[in-house]
């Protein structure tokens, strides 16, 4: 059995979360729930999985119910991963604040599920030290399988998902490349000056993946592409100049590796989270998923195309940020927050969150990373700086 803690329990990948464990009751027990906002929903998920401990971004406005316990503030969350009962942590919490919280999970030892990829983003030179650590705890207590990863560190990222299956059984020095694939989002095939008066509604409407707000926008601006280089170049300890990104606009094959004898190995399936959330908690096993296989006599023809960094932006300053390191990506991330909640509220256009990205990356005098306190408030710092840059 798994005893497992969803942070961001109410959201979309959360919910898939839960689809999952409602799919697996004999070997998934959640234990823990957080929420930010929703806490409604979340007091409904905790009866039906029967969940004593909860998290909350603010104290609620209604009665809590009898046999739950919960959590207000800064600290609630923290405390909830480390807790005895909880064996693994999703974070699916959105945005930089998820940083702590994949922090503190693996400084207490347990396995870390990751869809908060602004996690390895922001603090990868952190967080990836610390899962090794875990990784090598794992091996010693006879926690890790015999063979492939140890499994502390565990990505729900499609892309990443897919490329942990290609790598299993083979070596690091063999890997030529990796390529991260991307649907090109909603806007694919347009020019600068056709998304000029792009709307937060038509940039909400994603082709192929059905996700919370930030991500689609960010998805719609190749950011999320962006976001996912860096996240693939810490996960898999690839330099960048080996992480390529390719347009796959059906979004069939979710990542591929390329090895040094010229091999490919593609990841396949239907486009449905629930499967790379599966992956992630049933690691090393593989259970039964309730999706739609995918049925190749019906697939037609797969396409690949070189992504537009000219009109999309965004990929290119997150692949500069990468490449430069240190504390830029923090900068950029944090930037691209505040752009896009400032488009999603009408107070900025939709080429402007790229500007926004770009003018604050080139305010910050870039330093190593050293601590989650550090880069919180380079995060701040970057936020209220984006603030004042909204074009
Ligand atoms: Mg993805």
């Amino acid at each position: 059995m798994r005893r497992i803690a969803v942070l961001g329990s109410t959201g979309s990948i959360g919910t898939q979360t839960l689809d999952v464990a409602r799919r697996h009751p004999g070997k998934i027990e959640i234990v823990a729930l957080a929420a930010g906002r929703r806490a409604h929903e979340a007091f409904e998920q905790a009866k039906e999985f029967n969940v004593r401990t909860i998290a909350l971004g603010k104290e609620p406005d209604f009665e809590i119910p009898d046999g739950i316990e919960v959590s207000v503030g800064p600290n609630a969350v923290a405390d909830l991963v480390s807790l005895d009962e909880v064996d693994v942590v999703v974070n699916a919490l959105v945005g930089a604040a998820g940083l702590r919280a994949s922090y503190e999970t693996l400084k207490a030892g347990k396995v870390l599920a990751l869809a908060n990829k602004e996690s390895l983003v922001v603090g990868g030179d952190l967080i990836m030290p610390l899962a090794a650590k875990v990784d090598s705890q794992r091996r010693e207590s006879g926690l890790a399988p015999e063979t492939g990863p140890a499994g502390a560190l565990m990505p729900i990222d499609s892309e990443h998902g897919a490329i942990y299956q290609c790598l299993i059984g083979e070596e690091h020095r063999e890997v030529e490349r990796l390529w991260v694939t991307a649907s090109g989002g909603p806007f694919r095939g347009k020019k600068r000056d056709e998304l000029k008066g792009i709307t937060a509604k038509e940039a909400l409407a994603h082709p192929t993946w059905n996700m919370g707000p930030k991500i689609t926008i960010d998805s719609s601006t190749l950011m999320n592409k962006g976001l996912e280089v860096i996240e693939a170049h810490h996960l898999f300890d690839m330099p960048y100049d080996k992480i390529s990104v390719v347009v796959q606009p059906q979004s069939a094959i979710h990542s591929m590796v390329e090895f040094s004898d010229g091999s490919v190995k593609a990841h396949l399936g239907t486009t449905d989270m629930r499967i790379p959330i599966q992956y992630a908690l049933s690691y090393p096993e593989r259970w039964d998923a309730p999706v739609e296989p995918l049925d190749f006599t019906k697939l037609g023809s797969l396409e690949f195309a070189e992504p537009d960094t000219e009109t999309f932006k965004c990929l290119a300053l997150a692949r500069a940020a990468g490449m430069q390191g240190g504390t830029l990506p923090c900068v950029m991330n944090a930037a691209n927050e505040i752009a896009v909640a400032a488009f999603l509220a009408g107070e900025g256009t939709y080429l402007g969150i790229a500007e926004c990205v770009e003018a604050v990356m080139n305010m910050h005098d870039v330093q190593s990373v050293e601590s989650i306190d550090q880069l919180l408030g380079i995060d701040t710092w970057a936020r209220e700086q984006a603030k004042s840059n909204i074009r």
